[in-house]
């Protein structure tokens, strides 16, 4: 047997082409290094790549940093290093909270010094210190329900409200910048990625954008995409969602599995996987058309959060399940 490490080799000519990305859903230019960094509301900052978010507060005391995604990596020191000087003020960052454990917004935590505080859900600290990443030092500072941090004159509170996108997903809320940080729920202009964000608990998640909505904000920061959101984005969103689920429901009764089964008997895989892939195909279609041009890349991610959506409905709520007699 070879040991032989074969690249598999795709020409770009071969993948899907999809839909025009709208304009709504693209935000401002990237400089040079490939970030932007803009201000959200006097001196709580957000930093972009395209497609992940940091923000930062500039405080008299120093900097608290919200989230480290290694693919802004050294661009955020960069970006506080910027707006630091443009200002006059410290950029020595002090703090830094995490929103949940996930490495691809945590991951460049370890480019800050040993000295960073690091604040998270006590759920985040359990994962962190299980999941033993170098590039991930598990949070010193730790809270369960809700926490209200006062650094250098600012106020900032956290908040975990049950399990949704992970199980130590919070709200950072900013009452004095109007903003809400909340990560991985709704990427403002655009289609949730894969199954639903790659979310383990689509009840929670459903529920979440409610329960950022009773916070009063008028700035959104969801983790993702070029642009910040606004309580529109957060209501588009929650449609959508909403539309996936009456879909797919209506799929769900109207499919009839008795032909998957005829057709694979002694195969019952094969059955479940066409069943599944139907109700998915025929849930997702006509919400993929409501979306087109509304939300970016709705044609490309909608069959995929439709069958999470179409799995938790079944195995969460139990809907459709059918008891032998
Ligand atoms: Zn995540």
């Amino acid at each position: 047997m070879s040991t032989k490490n074969t690249a598999t080799k795709i020409s770009a000519e071969a993948l899907s082409d999809y839909a025009p990305v709208p304009r709504s859903a693209i935000g401002p230019a990237l400089n040079e290094q490939g970030y932007y960094v803009g201000r959200v509301e006097r001196n709580l900052y957000w930093v972009t790549d395209g497609s992940y978010q940091s923000a930062f507060l500039t405080t008299k005391d120093g900097v608290v940093l919200f989230d480290a995604p290694p693919s802004i990596g050294g661009n955020i020191r960069r970006a506080v290093d910027e707006i630091a000087s443009a200002n006059g003020v410290s950029n020595k960052v002090t703090h830094l909270v995490y929103s949940h454990h996930h490495a691809d917004h945590a991951g460049a935590s370890s480019l800050f010094d040993k000295n960073v505080i690091r604040i998270g859900h006590e759920e985040t600290k359990r994962l962190l210190l299980r999941d033993n990443d170098p590039a991930r030092p598990a949070p010193q500072e730790t809270f369960a329900d809700r926490r209200t941090l006062k650094i250098g004159g600012e106020r900032i509170e956290l908040a975990w409200r049950g399990p949704n996108h992970t199980p130590d997903n919070i709200y950072i809320h900013f009452p004095d910048h109007d903003t809400l940080m909340l990560i991985d729920i709704v990427n403002p202009g655009w289609a949730p990625i894969s199954m639903s964000n790659l979310s383990e608990d689509i009840p929670g998640y459903v529920a979440a954008p409610a329960i950022a909505l009773e916070y009063p904000w008028k700035h959104f920061i969801g983790g993702h995409v070029g642009r910040l959101g606004t309580r529109d984005d957060v209501t588009l969103h929650q449609q959508y969602m909403a539309d996936i689920d009456a879909s797919v429901r209506r799929a769900l009764v109207s499919v009839d599995p008795t032909p998957f089964f005829q057709k694979y008997g002694d195969n019952p895989w094969a059955a479940v996987s066409a069943l599944f892939d139907a109700w998915t195909d025929a849930g997702a279609a006509p919400v993929i058309e409501k979306y087109a041009g509304v939300l970016g890349a709705a044609d490309v991610y909608t069959k995929s959060t439709t069958f999470w959506v179409m799995e938790s409905i079944r195995l969460d709520l139990g809907f459709a399940s059918y008891v032998r007699p």
